[in-house]
């Protein structure tokens, strides 16, 4: 049984607006395929169809404020209401709160400690590493957590060796700036080679960072498209997924991309997506905090008392 955390840094759901919202206007047949039609706005979840649930699910945790990377992946993976304990959003790189609370609990830690396999997917370019060594870059959050359970994130190599994915999925990027014979991927190809990777791990992720760089700088055509992009690699994901065994968890930080009128994080709502076996298993999310202890009721690793 294996749980694959798809990431999707800064989306949310947002007004049904096609001037300001790419979910309101872009051609996404997978996700409304498993949607039952709907598309993903403001209003919408939970709902569910054969294979899937939705849950709107609340960033903001009680705290004023637009919700940050650092403190809402620190809640996704701990299960705690890291901005409460703040008493502010923080981010885009954890501080030295988040990460003593990151090296207390997270899922990655929780599932090595049970002697299950835990992985993350998305390769990174040796430029990536010596920065980390150096002290001149800081892990986010969610690197962070991989890191201090004792995980090798996923670098050149693996890539070469097709156990990982490059960032952008196809690899245009890491073509045009690390390897220019990396062979091209086609999306399908991604979301396949990323099935076929999760099947073998009980815990695993990929987290997808450029719906946020778009929201931040982009336009509405740009986040059009990295919506029919993430379209087109589930469909490569969901042909090769086994939906009576594993379990799909596809979600966010935090809003952004939903409102490409401003270029800043937003106070809406994020999607939580469950498609396959543990479904069911999910209790409603009311907010990021309900995640990390749902996806371990599903793994059957949840603890009686709250640590
Ligand atoms: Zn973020």
């Amino acid at each position: 049984m294996s749980i694959l955390l798809f990431f999707v840094d800064g989306i949310g759901l947002g007004e049904d607006d096609e001037r300001t919202n790419p979910f309101s206007s872009a051609h996404l047949p997978t996700l409304h395929r498993i949607s039952g039609g709907r598309r993903w706005l403001k209003g919408q979840g939970p709902w569910q169809s054969e294979w899937a649930r939705m849950w709107a699910t609340d960033a903001r945790m009680g705290v004023p404020g637009r919700p940050q990377s650092a403190s809402s992946q620190a809640a996704l993976l701990s299960g705690g209401n890291v901005p409460a304990y703040l008493g502010e959003h923080y981010g885009p790189r954890p501080d030295a709160r988040i990460r003593q609370l990151l090296r207390r609990r997270n899922l990655f830690l929780r599932f090595a400690s049970c002697g299950m396999r835990v992985a993350t997917w998305e390769a990174y370019p040796p430029s990536f590493y010596q920065a980390l060594d150096r002290g001149r870059r800081l892990p986010a959050s969610l690197q962070y957590a991989a890191l201090v359970a004792g995980l090798q994130l996923r670098n050149a190599e693996d890539l070469r060796r097709g156990e990982a994915l490059p960032g952008d999925f196809t690899g245009a990027a890491w073509r045009q700036h690390f390897d220019a014979e990396f062979p091209t991927l086609t999306r399908k190809e991604a979301g396949m080679r990323l099935a076929r990777l999760a099947r073998d791990y009980d815990f695993s992720m990929f987290s997808y960072w450029w719906t946020d760089v778009v929201g931040h700088r982009g336009d509405l055509a740009q986040a059009v498209a990295q919506l029919e992009l993430l379209d087109d690699v589930l469909a490569g994901l969901l042909a090769e997924w086994n939906r009576e065994e594993d379990t799909l968890i596809l979600t966010s930080d935090h809003g952004n991309l939903e409102a490409m009128d401003h270029g800043k994080h937003t106070e809406n709502e994020i999607p939580t997506l469950v498609y396959g076996a543990g479904r069911d298993a999910f209790r409603e999310p009311i907010s990021l905090q309900d995640i990390a202890p749902a996806i371990e009721k599903i793994a059957g690793i949840a603890e009686v008392s709250s640590g």
